[in-house]
């Protein structure tokens, strides 16, 4: 139980890599608060699972590209459970297109939600974190953020972007004892991919050294790591998910 006590905020918590992220910080005794930007059912479906196994759990609604809501999500969760712990900036979204037909909309919502609400969020922990005197930040990159991908020219500026956020705030709240790490994951088995064809999938395959597209508890388990006593010396850090995609 390596959260025991700890309240623990993962954003875009009710589907995907971030459920199952919410699903390993409850499964090791953290008090959960995700957010969710429009499945209401689903996320109140997911809170009801957590709450029957044993966990406090609330779900939210925040846009992550709400920069304004955020000190407000931040200050309920202070309110109601006594500070936050554990962020985890998880919510990000693609909008996929060749650079000559991406449109000005496609670059600035893709910007908005995976690196101004990496910013504002985080931004909105730090207070009761450095009050606290702890805190753990982890921000869900990409492999695409590292190498790069045709089609993606918004996603992997917006994913790079967060890794140079994470280095530079990792580098301010040391003193704090707040650490601030990144994963970056590889190809995973979520509603993200799963329009890819076994085709696609193939070739996918042929470029990860384990040969397999990775699970959302791959990512949850090396978050949980991050967010553990056990990543106490490590700040500033990007932690490859990726089946040996990437080596650096
Ligand atoms: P996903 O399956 O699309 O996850 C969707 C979750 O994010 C839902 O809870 C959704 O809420 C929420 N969400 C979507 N837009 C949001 C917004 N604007 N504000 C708040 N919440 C929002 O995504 P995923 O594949 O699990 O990806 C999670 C993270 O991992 C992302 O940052 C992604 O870039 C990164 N990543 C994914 C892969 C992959 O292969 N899947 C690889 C590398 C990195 P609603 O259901 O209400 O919309």
């Amino acid at each position: 139980m390596r959260f025991k006590d700890k309240v623990a905020l993962v954003t875009g918590g009710s589907r995907g890599i971030g459920k199952g992220i919410v699903s390993a910080l409850a499964a090791e005794g953290a008090t959960v608060v995700f957010t969710y930007k429009s499945s209401k059912e689903t996320a109140e479906a997911f809170v009801s699972e957590l709450k029957s196994g044993g966990t406090t759990a609330e779900a939210l609604q925040h846009d992550a590209s709400d920069t304004e809501g955020a000190a407000g999500v931040v200050n309920h969760i202070v309110k109601t459970y006594g500070g936050v712990d554990i962020l985890v900036n998880n919510a990000g979204i693609t909008r996929d297109q060749l650079l000559m037909r991406m449109t000005e909309d496609d670059w600035d919502t893709v910007m908005e939600n995976n690196l101004k609400g990496v910013y504002s969020l985080s931004k909105a922990v730090l207070k009761p974190m450095m009050g606290k005197r702890y805190g753990k930040i982890v921000n869900i990159s990409s492999v695409v953020g590292v190498i790069g991908n045709a089609g993606q020219t918004n996603y992997a500026a917006s994913k790079a972007g967060v890794l140079g956020f994470t280095k530079a705030l990792a580098r301010e709240v040391a003193s704090r004892n707040i650490c601030v790490n990144a994963v970056a994951p590889g190809f995973i088995e979520t509603e993200m991919t799963a329009n890819l064809n076994d085709e696609q999938k193939k070739k996918l395959n042929e470029q990860i050294a384990l040969k397999r597209l990775g699970t959302v508890e791959d990512v949850a388990k090396v978050v949980c790591f991050l967010c553990s006593t056990e990543a106490d010396y490590m700040t500033g850090q990007v932690l490859h998910v990726d089946g040996g995609m990437v080596m650096q």
